[in-house]
């Protein structure tokens, strides 16, 4: 058997080791200590200063959207509009406050929201009688989402973005970066992420006030007192010293690990060339996307993106159909949906191919070698 090939395994640069160790020496073994304070500052640094954001390091990204939604004070009861072609992590925070997912459908420029049902479902959420609380759009592996349209529209009815850029970091638009759009964003730095931590996250936020918030929430609400007093209800959501030093040796290789994957997906795209049934999806002008995964779509009589998926499989080569959407997810039977079936679409022909930024050329060969037998 050939050795595996992962969709997107982590990729250490060296100095990880460096600050894991110094968190060892000086015995900060904690959810807190100098490896989560400078995690931040190298976030917020990276992230730029238009404007500037206030970070809160976490224990995943799922953490992040979960205080965040807290933070827009989003109750039992309230609405959420969430993008419906994502991962679960995009929702699953709406479901734990007891409130409901208002999925919206994906535009075919980027895959990701699209602005026109965006302000349908809005509308039609009004005219029912109940205002969304927030919105959350999410830049789907890497390509940043139409912010321009739907910031406008956030603004217009007045509702908080919530950006779930879990898959962008890097990723920007006009040179503005993904992650400093919304008033609140969630970053994810999960081990198969452009850079990882193991498991982590990070809150970002344009208010110093949120990131401070989200850091009490996070380290369970306790209030200023010698003793243990609690006027909220607190989580236990802070990032780890250990997983934090992983992160900020991480943040140092992150602009090569970007063109490391954008590389990728130019590789892969000039191996496809002569087969016209796989599509790429390109960055429309002004954006910029870290090419978290490369993704193509299948459009094919014999050949679907299941058989090329399953001949990859057999060669011990790991892909990934895209992300299946919400609103047809068993457990959000029933939420409400504003869409055309664009994402349904993207979902039944679409594929993610071996993206890791360690990938080396012989095993993209592997990959290609493959894909191109199967149309011959
Ligand atoms: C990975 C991911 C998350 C969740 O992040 P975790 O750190 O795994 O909790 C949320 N949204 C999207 C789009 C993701 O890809």
């Amino acid at each position: 058997m050939n050795p595996k090939i992962w969709l997107s395994s982590p990729h250490m640069g060296g100095n990880e080791r460096k600050y894991v160790t110094e968190a060892f020496d000086t015995n900060w073994i904690a959810p807190l200590g100098p490896n989560v304070n400078g995690l931040e500052e190298d976030i917020s640094r990276y992230l730029g200063d238009n404007p500037v954001s206030h970070v809160a390091a976490l224990s995943s990204g799922t953490a992040a959207i979960h205080l965040g939604l807290i933070v827009l004070g989003v109750q039992p009861g309230d609405e959420v509009i969430c993008q419906s072609m994502t991962f679960s992590a995009s929702a699953n925070p709406i479901a734990y406050l007891g409130a409901t997912p208002v999925f919206v459908d994906s535009e075919t420029d980027t895959w990701n929201m699209s602005p026109v049902f965006l302000e349908e479902a809005i509308k039609d959420r009004l005219a029912k009688g109940k205002k969304p609380k927030a919105i959350i759009p999410v830049h789907l592996y890497g390509m940043p989402a139409k912010m321009d349209e739907i910031m406008q529209i956030a603004q217009q009815y007045e509702i908080p973005v919530l950006e779930d850029a879990a898959e962008a970091l890097g990723s920007s638009l006009n040179g503005k970066m993904c992650g400093t759009f919304g008033v609140i964003a969630a970053l994810s730095f999960n081990g198969n992420k452009i850079i990882t931590t193991s498991g982590g996250g990070a809150l970002v936020s344009k208010e110093s006030a949120v990131a401070e918030k989200t850091r009490f929430l996070s380290t369970q609400a306790r209030d200023t007192a010698p003793h243990y007093q609690h006027s909220h209800i607190g989580y236990n959501y802070r990032m780890s010293n250990i997983c934090a030093g992983i992160g900020r040796g991480q943040m140092e290789v992150l602009p090569e690990r970007i063109l490391q994957r954008r590389a990728n997906f130019e590789w892969y795209k000039k191996a496809f060339e002569g087969i016209n049934a796989i599509q790429f999806v390109e960055e429309p002008e002004g954006y910029y996307s870290n090419r978290w995964l490369t993704t193509v779509l299948v459009n094919h009589d014999n050949i679907s993106r299941e058989s090329i998926r399953l001949a990859l499989e057999a060669k011990n080569i790991e892909s990934r159909p895209l992300w299946k959407p919400m609103h047809v997810q068993p457990v959000f039977n029933g939420a409400p949906f504003y869409g055309d079936g664009s994402a349904e679409k993207l979902f039944r022909d679409g594929l993610c191919l071996p993206s890791g930024s360690n990938l080396t050329e012989q095993e993209r060969q592997r990959v290609a070698d493959e894909v191109v037998n199967l149309f011959n």
